[in-house]
């Protein structure tokens, strides 16, 4: 069913707060079943508002808003609806009573201009607001449906799932379908690379792919539809196993899970501990790593080695070394692993040492040059990298990579 959601409120165009009303209901929504095609925000002007009504109705069946059920003058949402529709305003008693009552909870009286708040077009079914004064409401009529809730999230939510979606459901019938969607992660393909491995399976219709370019990472989207949740799951599971075998271990994590996430988890289970020596990403890994609840238990510490005299003095990189290969080398990040294995005690260590920019760049060792150490008991490697972008991306993917080859080892180990 084609679902149009209708923001309203004037701070929202100035900026002034975010709309997590639209980020909330279009996925709720979609996860339901519906099918969102428009977002529409518009302020607290009666004309907008009911020009953006209309034009819903002419593109959408199922029409959700949020905002304006409040007591005050330019609070119109109900009464432009009822204009759209050709329908009165009725005064709604129980509504009434429930507003007085949750005066009189707070030992207050109810100000006269609270009562707007219980009046609503004919025939709506009213919705309870447990968490504030402005009951919701749904209208069903022409074939087009619409729900209006309030704008606060902390009553638009539980509204919306302790009556929308039951009553939705009610006049959808129990044939509508589910929507069910699931992120695999990948990282060190680009889109292009993975648009390739993944042939005619873009292609697909359900569950429908959709590559999506994060920072660091890429997101492959499936979004499958089916009669119910477990038909869904079903294709979803179909589509995501024929992907893994073809991306096979690029594939780092699905849906809320991270990178970091999955590192802390196999080391966990594992019983290793891990520590880090960190150049241009200046702690950012053990920023990541501790982000971790739980995080003592795998990650004993780490050093910040931004000049060299750190290097040679707390890690025992050789001034010999730098000298003759400079810092950004793949003989330092080995020694500065190798240096953090051993004075920490850990079982494994990596390491990062590279040119962040957006200065010190020259043609033999470009902005994007990083080096990744790795050191265990079987010995010590390191693997170059070039990365492209500003400095702040250069470290977040240093930081990924080097977290992606903790996942690696443990994955073959
Ligand atoms: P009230 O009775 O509080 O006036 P209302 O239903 O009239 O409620 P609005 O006046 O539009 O709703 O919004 C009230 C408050 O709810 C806003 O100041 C804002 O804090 C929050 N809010 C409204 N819309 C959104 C949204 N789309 N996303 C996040 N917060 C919102
Ligand atoms: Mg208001």
């Amino acid at each position: 069913m084609k679902t149009e959601i209708i923001s309203t409120g004037t701070e929202l165009l100035l900026g002034q707060i975010f709309n997590t009303n639209t980020h909330y209901l279009g996925a709720r929504l979609s996860d339901i079943g519906f099918d969102v095609v428009y977002h529409t925000t518009v302020g607290d002007n009666p004309e907008r508002l009911e020009n953006a009504l209309y034009q819903a109705l002419k593109r959408a069946e199922l029409i959700v808003t949020t905002g304006g059920l409040g007591p005050t003058a330019d609070d119109l949402t109900k009464e432009l609806i009822a204009k759209v529709l050709g329908l009165e305003m009725i005064l709604d008693n129980y509504s009434l009573e429930r507003i007085k009552c949750y005066f009189a909870s707070r030992k207050r009286k109810m100000p006269k201009s609270n009562e707007k708040q219980a009046y609503f077009p004919k025939g709506a079914k009213i919705l309870p607001n447990n968490y504030g004064t402005a009951p919701g409401a749904i209208i069903n009529k022409n074939d087009k449906i619409f729900v209006i809730l309030p704008g606060p999230p902390f009553e638009m939510q539980p509204m919306f799932e302790d009556c929308v979606i039951a009553e939705l459901k009610k006049i959808t019938g129990p044939d509508s379908k589910t929507m069910k969607t699931r992120i695999l992660k990948v990282f060190g393909m680009t889109e292009s690379a993975i648009e390739e491995v993944l042939g005619e399976l873009m292609n697909n219709v359900n569950p429908s792919i959709a590559l999506l370019a994060k920072r660091t990472e890429i997101h492959i989207r499936l979004v499958a539809s089916d009669v119910d949740e477990q038909a869904a799951e079903k294709s979803l599971n179909v589509a995501e196993s024929m992907m893994r075998s073809r991306l096979g271990t690029k594939v780092f994590a699905r849906d809320e899970e991270t990178m970091v996430g999955i590192v802390g988890k196999a080391l966990k289970s594992r019983g290793l501990k891990i520590a880090t020596a960190e150049s241009c990403t200046g702690g950012l890994i053990g920023v990541a790593l501790t982000r971790e609840a739980g995080s003592s238990e795998f990650y004993l510490g780490g050093v910040v080695s931004y000049a060299n005299s750190v290097k040679e003095g707390l890690l025992g990189v050789k001034a010999s070394t730098l000298q003759a290969v400079g810092a950004v080398s793949s003989e330092v990040a080995k020694e500065m692993a190798s240096g953090i294995l051993k004075r920490s005690g850990a079982d494994i260590a990596v390491s990062v040492t590279g040119l962040a920019g957006p200065d010190g760049g020259s043609d033999l060792k470009p902005v994007g040059l990083v080096y990744i150490g790795f050191a265990s008991a079987k010995g010590v490697e390191a693997r170059k990298f070039q990365f492209y972008g500003g400095r702040d991306t250069i470290r977040q993917l240093s930081v990924t990579a080097a977290l992606n080859w903790v996942r690696q080892y443990m994955l073959l180990s």
